[in-house]
């Protein structure tokens, strides 16, 4: 635990808010290659110096992922910034499961995101449990329960303000999301999207069957909007549906050639982000949380328009900030 400060948990983040000022969080992948580490780290070091509340590292599926998550939410904590580590139970026995936690509680890695993941490879094809292994992301918050090693651990979830593509319906989405807060999560972490009447109905749903459990804090996850490419293919990955007036103002700054036109499809992007995190605040979020693909530079621009950053630039003390 050289040099690691004491991990902050990520619930506490959201309740020392700062009056007048709603904190922001960013979500990073770990790197594949030398040239993706740097990119990282470059980030990392933008967003500390722009206050960030804490970082998420994703967790994909296969071994090699395991060190990489570990790796980097270990040196995250060391800048300092409070790392939340995802974990999921894909290609995982409970005791694979089990040391893993110990691995994160022994550096004091103390906040998770307790997910179940995807099937490797097509997300969309039947889910398989692992033998030996947990079949729903509550059971993993319930092992972390079990574990004298992480009683103090700080647990969330995904929640997913369309309902998530297997529930059979919202009301079914809506008592499964209520389970995973009841079992010991502490705040959950949104499906990216577009709309925001969805999550304000997410929160609705949840506050109305659960006034204790269900009016726990729901970050929402944005993706800042750069291109029409990035925004089907969220579209697709997370089953988020783009609002008619949304998809029209993007397609009028294509004017019909994407490629032409794409700094005005960027600067729409932005605009439209920009307005989703203006009302997601009067709306009372308790923070934003940026899905940044490692890029500093349109969260930036981003809370640059919130007032909650200054300009892009080298003002920001990073020359290479993307
Ligand atoms: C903020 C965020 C971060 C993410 N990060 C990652 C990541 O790092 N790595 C990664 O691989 N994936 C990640 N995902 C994707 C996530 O793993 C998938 O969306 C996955 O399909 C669902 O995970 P879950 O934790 O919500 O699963 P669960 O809560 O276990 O739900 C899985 C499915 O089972 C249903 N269900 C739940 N409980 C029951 C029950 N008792 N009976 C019947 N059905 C039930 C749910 O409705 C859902 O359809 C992330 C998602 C979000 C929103």
């Amino acid at each position: 635990m050289t040099g690691m400060n004491r991990q902050i948990a990520v619930s506490q983040t959201l309740a020392l808010n700062t009056p007048g000022r709603v904190p922001f969080s960013v979500e990073f992948m770990p790197p594949r290659d030398d040239a993706a580490e740097e990119r990282l780290w470059n980030a990392a070091e933008a967003f500390h110096d722009l206050g960030v509340s804490f970082a998420s590292v994703t967790y994909g599926a296969g071994g090699g992922t395991r060190e990489r998550t570990l790796r980097v939410a270990e040196r995250l904590a060391t800048k300092p910034l409070t790392a939340l580590v995802h974990m999921t139970l894909v290609n995982h026995t409970t005791e694979e499961l089990q040391d893993m936690l110990r691995g994160y509680a022994e550096r004091g890695l103390t906040n998770l995101l307790a997910l179940r993941g995807d099937p490797p490879g097509d997300p969309n094809a039947p889910w398989v449990k692992t033998e030996g292994g947990l079949e729903y992301a509550k059971e993993l918050i319930e092992l972390v329960r079990e574990m004298p090693e992480c009683e103090n651990f700080d647990i969330g979830i995904a929640s997913f303000p369309e309902g998530h593509y297997r529930a059979p319906d919202l009301d079914a989405d809506t008592a499964f999301t209520l389970e995973k807060l009841r079992a010991g999560a502490q705040y959950s972490i949104t499906q990216m999207f577009f709309d925001i009447d969805h999550y304000l109905r997410l929160r609705d749903r949840l506050a109305r069957a659960d006034r204790e459990h269900g009016s726990k804090p729901i970050i929402p996850g944005l993706m800042p909007i750069t291109s029409l490419r990035s925004v089907r293919r969220q579209m697709e990955l997370a089953g988020a549906s783009l609002p008619s007036d949304l998809e029209r103002r993007l397609l009028d700054a294509a004017n019909g050639d994407e490629v032409k036109n794409k700094d005005a499809i960027r600067e729409v992007g932005i605009e439209v982000t920009t307005e989703m995190a203006e009302r997601l605040i009067a709306e009372g979020a308790p923070d934003l949380h940026f899905m940044t693909m490692n890029n500093v530079r349109a969260t930036q621009e981003v809370l640059h328009n919130l007032g909650m950053a200054p300009a892009w630039g080298p003002d920001l003390g990073h020359d290479m900030v993307r």
